[in-house]
């Protein structure tokens, strides 16, 4: 990588003087340090499937294998060819973040629509990991309108939806909700019945690919960097993230977003 430069300088107008500049090199140095650790992350991760997907190819060319077991290990390989095209578009998503500007604030977004799309694809992955599925409930309390980037709007609100169930036990409780807070803003808020998160862990929830639970993170299809890329999206939008747990009883993401306006209900046209 490149060499982290400036640290000391002699000032050339200083005359007699030789008034000392300094600079803090910690910053550079400790952003030079994540910029290593995230590509040495980011390796590794997609190393993991592609050495199993090698495996899997090579036992398929050397080993006489019947048709049944041919089609546990093609869909074992279809399982790991999937799970690595997610993290490369976690991966771009996260960096068209980050390198984006501001979004326009005067796009509005129906709340209800965001929340059908999160209903769908809440349903569908909740029968997927667990037989019984959860007990889910959504609920809106103002028919509002948010301003941004709705697709960015609802992959932020998504990814929290599916961390709740994918977290949670089987025959858990995940409640969605939005409601206006007292001071105007809006609130989307995800609580879920599952295992919790420690205090110690949350500061660091949002940093790229920080597990606590490694293993549930990886069975579930988990990435690492959702909530990284829930970080980005509330940044965009001015929106706070708020994360309350109680490690047993369960834990509660919210987004407080300060531009929202009521739903416009649709013109009626009257015939004279
Ligand atoms: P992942 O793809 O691993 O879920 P995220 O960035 O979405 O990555 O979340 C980071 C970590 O935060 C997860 O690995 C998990 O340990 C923890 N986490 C996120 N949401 C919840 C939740 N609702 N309940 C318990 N733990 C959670």
């Amino acid at each position: 990588g490149q060499p982290v430069r400036l640290s000391v300088q002699v000032h050339p107008y200083a005359g007699n003087r030789r008034m000392l500049l300094t600079r803090d090199i910690t910053a550079l140095e400790q952003a030079e340090a994540m910029r290593r650790d995230f590509v040495a992350n980011v390796s590794h991760e997609i190393r993991t499937p592609l050495t199993v997907l090698a495996g899997f190819v090579e036992t398929l060319q050397n080993l006489p294998l019947d048709a049944q077991e041919r089609a546990r290990y093609l869909a074992l390989m279809s399982q790991q060819s999937h799970r690595m095209e997610t993290l490369v578009n976690d991966l771009l998503t996260l960096s068209r973040l980050e390198a984006g500007a501001a979004p326009p604030a005067n796009r509005w977004t129906p709340v209800r629509a965001l929340m059908a799309q999160c209903e769908d694809e809440a349903r569908g992955l909740s029968t997927r990991l667990s037989a019984q599925g959860h007990r889910l409930s959504f609920t809106v309390q103002a028919d509002s309108e948010i301003a941004g980037v709705s697709t960015e709007l609802q992959s932020a609100m998504s990814n929290l939806l599916s961390n709740a169930i994918r977290y949670t036990p089987g025959g858990g409780e995940v409640a969605v909700s939005w409601r206006l807070l007292p001071d105007g803003r809006g609130e989307y808020a995800v609580r879920d019945s599952g295992p919790g998160i420690a205090a110690e862990h949350i500061p660091r929830l949002t940093e790229r690919f920080y597990r606590i639970d490694r293993s549930r993170s990886r069975e579930t299809g988990g990435t690492g960097l959702g909530l990284a890329i829930v970080k980005h999206v509330a940044q965009r939008h001015g929106a706070e993230l708020r994360i309350e747990s109680v490690v047993g009883k369960g834990s509660r993401f919210a987004l407080v977003f300060p531009v929202t306006r009521l739903r416009q209900a649709p013109q009626l046209s009257v015939a004279a």
